[in-house]
């Protein structure tokens, strides 16, 4: 899913196009960077089922580089809790909650 993607010429809403259906932008750069941050946040997710969080936590931050999301955030604090590191884990929920409410 990308929801709340928006072409950056024209504003429309974004789906996984290669071209913008609007203004014909070319998205195909937008899209690589996309499923780089899909490819990053799954990977933090089997890292934190095989009870890694460090490396999932590093994975989430990297694709929170590429584009700050709600699930980039929850996985951060989970990995953060699962560190016990309680204060990283407060501020990345309240990332997610900033992000959902945007
Ligand atoms: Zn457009």
């Amino acid at each position: 899913m990308s929801a709340g993607l928006r072409c950056p010429v024209c504003r429309a809403e974004w789906t996984d196009a290669p071209q913008c259906r609007r203004c014909r932008a070319d998205l195909a750069l937008l899209n690589a960077v996309e499923s780089e941050r899909r490819r990053l946040l799954a990977r933090a997710g089997e890292r934190l089922r095989e009870g890694r969080p460090a490396a999932a936590l590093t994975l989430a931050e990297q694709a929170a580089a590429l584009r700050p999301t709600v699930e980039g955030s929850q996985l951060a604090a989970v990995a953060q809790l699962l560190k016990r590191n309680f204060a990283a884990a407060w501020h990345s929920y309240q990332q997610a909650q900033g992000a959902a409410s945007r």
